[in-house]
């Protein structure tokens, strides 16, 4: 970012002080205010800095001559005095205003044949003149110095903006900036957090506010800096925007990652044999729901567990499912959800999708546009986050409308629903893309976008999906700032189905990897009836997008199983190269069957554990 300009001009004075014509270099504040009378008195010498010099590589006197004994248009801002008892020596005085615009200069001096360099900056904590100027002592080196002109510059083209830390986990965002002799400032976040959280990037607004001598006019375009930052502001502004990294998280498993996942809710009695039987699998993870939390006894099971706790938390679908007006979600709203509508016009349900289950009820998705119901899902997660100490939060359903359950390899990609063009949506999509959609019904509407627009209607998704994970991530650290997060993705490769995992859900793994800790592809093969070979394809589909940005830990079904050599090949395909781990689903069967069945489904678990 930093550029300097080094000009290097063409102009001889030697022995005498010349007036120059070419003249790149400006006077303090570019103005013709000249010539002034610029004296030299003790407590001026008394405030000068000692600038040693370099032999200079120079064998002529090339440069820009400079005023001197306070008059002169040459260099306006800067005048060389000779001592007037010493008459060898010399003091440069330059008007602190120059150091705005020139980093530095090159003073060069000539005594009889020789050339000597002298690096003048304002030096730390240097004393300012009582007329506002700093001053350099400028010694003679061998003999009197018989002339002095200033042969490079740097200008400067940065300025640093100091007093705001890269933000740390449990750290505290600052509001203000140190204040300079040039401007104050103040600083907002984003995120606004009392507490830095953990895994999360921030972006700060800085506004300043000039003092009387400087002006943001002629302040050109990424002028600020911020440390550790990549920072921007418009031209002639003095609102700088910084973006910082994300925090560092928390303490990372080394080694394999073993996430237990139950589905069904279990009393505390099978319970314990669930989270006991996750323990000797090594689980180092156990993924719940938060009712299973807040059953009586079980969030004690789960404290003494010593396993990291991470809540599953599904977004745009409820196990309520508030589909009818007496469901749990349907009362808290007052209604029903916004439900999304897809490009045939209906509701995204499952039954019109692809191979629906029997009933085709289960799968009903939200619009990401109902904002209400969104900040509702968001609060129902923290009674269970309040029950234990929870490491992280698993975000399920983050996504769009697609029914992947029902898709089968042969699936015409065209078959999966596209979503959402509700009124909301369509709207904001044409605001961000910047396009007029034409037509009247979403059908309509629908078509015209998926036919003129198809590549930005998928960026659009994509970008709301991830602007909507950073939504729930800020909203819930505001009370819980340690959690980590990890991603339900579904188990689409990047080529699948015409590119449906961005096309269709909305899941961008390069954009998602960003914000999560972990990604989880939902890889239930029995269930998509695809080969256990197929569950390390997708790890390393994804791994191939996001590199080791975060750790990738596919699914092994535990429920669907008809042989246990399903279980342990499923088991080894999960954890090869190039995967993190494994999350084992449904891992409360292996406490619900008989004594006999549970212990053999756990050793089939192991020895797929055990790998190859
Ligand atoms: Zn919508």
């Amino acid at each position: 970012m930093k550029k300097v300009l080094v000009g290097l001009l063409v102009l001889a004075a030697i022995g005498s002080m010349l007036i120059a014509c070419l003249n790149p270099i400006e006077g303090a504040g570019g103005a013709n205010v000249f010539p002034r009378a610029v004296a030299l008195n003790d407590a001026d010498k008394a405030a000068a800095a000692i600038i040693a010099p370099t032999v200079s590589g120079r064998t002529n006197a090339s440069g820009k001559d400079i005023s001197s004994n306070g008059q002169g248009a040459a260099v306006p801002g800067m005048y060389f005095f000779w001592d007037p008892k010493q008459k060898d020596n010399g003091y440069l005085k330059v008007e602190a205003s120059m150091f705005d615009k020139y980093k530095s200069f090159i003073l060069t001096s000539k005594e009889a044949d020789k050339y000597w360099d002298f690096l003048i900056q304002a030096q730390d904590d240097q004393v300012l003149t009582a007329d506002g100027f700093y001053v350099f002592f400028i010694p003679k080196q061998e003999k009197n110095i018989n002339g002095v002109w200033i042969s490079e510059y740097s200008i400067i083209t940065t300025l640093a903006i100091k007093g705001i830390d890269i933000p740390m986990f449990e750290g505290i965002p600052v509001t203000t900036i140190t204040e300079t002799d040039k401007f104050t400032g103040t600083v907002t976040w984003y995120p606004d957090h009392s507490v830095f959280a953990v895994s999360t990037q921030y972006i700060a607004t800085i506004t300043l506010t000039p003092k009387p001598d400087f002006t943001f006019e002629d302040v050109p375009a990424d002028y600020f800096t911020v440390s550790g930052a990549t920072a921007t502001n418009e031209p002639n502004s003095g609102i700088v925007t910084a973006v910082f990294p994300k925090t560092e998280s928390g303490p990372k498993i080394d080694g394999r990652i073993i996430v237990a996942k139950p589905f069904t809710r279990q009393n505390s009695g099978p319970f314990l044999t669930t989270v006991n039987n996750a323990k000797r699998l090594g689980a180092n993870q156990f993924l719940v729901f938060g009712d299973q939390v807040l059953r009586a006894g079980c969030p004690e099971i789960l404290t003494d567990s010593g396993i990291d706790l991470w809540l599953i938390a599904p977004i745009f679908y409820h196990d309520d499912n508030g589909s009818n007006n007496n469901s749990v979600t349907a009362r808290a709203l007052g209604r029903q959800p916004y439900w999304a509508i897809c490009a045939d016009g209906e509701l995204a349900w499952e039954a019109r999708s692809p191979n629906p289950a029997s009933d085709g009820t289960w799968l009903r998705i939200v619009c990401p546009n109902d904002i209400e119901y969104l900040n509702y899902r968001i609060e129902s997660f923290k009674p269970a986050l309040r029950a234990c100490k929870f490491t992280g939060i698993s975000l399920d359903f983050i996504r769009y409308f697609v029914y992947w359950e029902g898709t089968r390899p042969e699936t015409n990609p065209q078959s999966l629903r596209d979503s959402c063009f509700c009124d909301n949506c369509v709207t904001e999509f044409a605001a961000i893309a910047d396009v007029t959609v034409t037509g009247t019904t979403a059908v309509e509407k629908a078509g015209f976008i998926r036919t003129n627009f198809a590549e930005q209607w998928t960026d659009y998704k994509c970008g709301k999906i991830d602007k909507t994970v950073e939504y729930i991530l800020a909203e819930i650290r505001k009370e819980f700032p340690y959690l980590q997060s990890n991603l339900h993705a579904v188990p689409f490769t990047s080529t699948d189905h015409d590119g449906a995992i961005k096309r269709i859900a909305g899941q961008d793994f390069d954009l998602l990897s960003r914000r999560f800790d972990q990604i989880s592809p939902m890889t239930y093969n029995l269930m998509k009836v695809r080969p256990a070979q197929w569950i390390n394809d997708v790890a390393c589909d994804i791994v191939s997008v996001i590199g080791n940005r975060v750790p990738v830990t596919p699914t092994v079904q535990l429920n669907e199983y008809t042989r246990l050599a399903e279980i342990e090949d499923a088991v080894k395909n999960a954890i090869k190269p190039t995967s993190s781990g494994v999350v084992l689903w449904h891992i409360q069967q292996t406490s619900s069957n008989s004594a006999s069945a549970n212990e053999a489904l756990l050793q089939a678990i192991e020895r797929g554990l055990a790998g190859n």
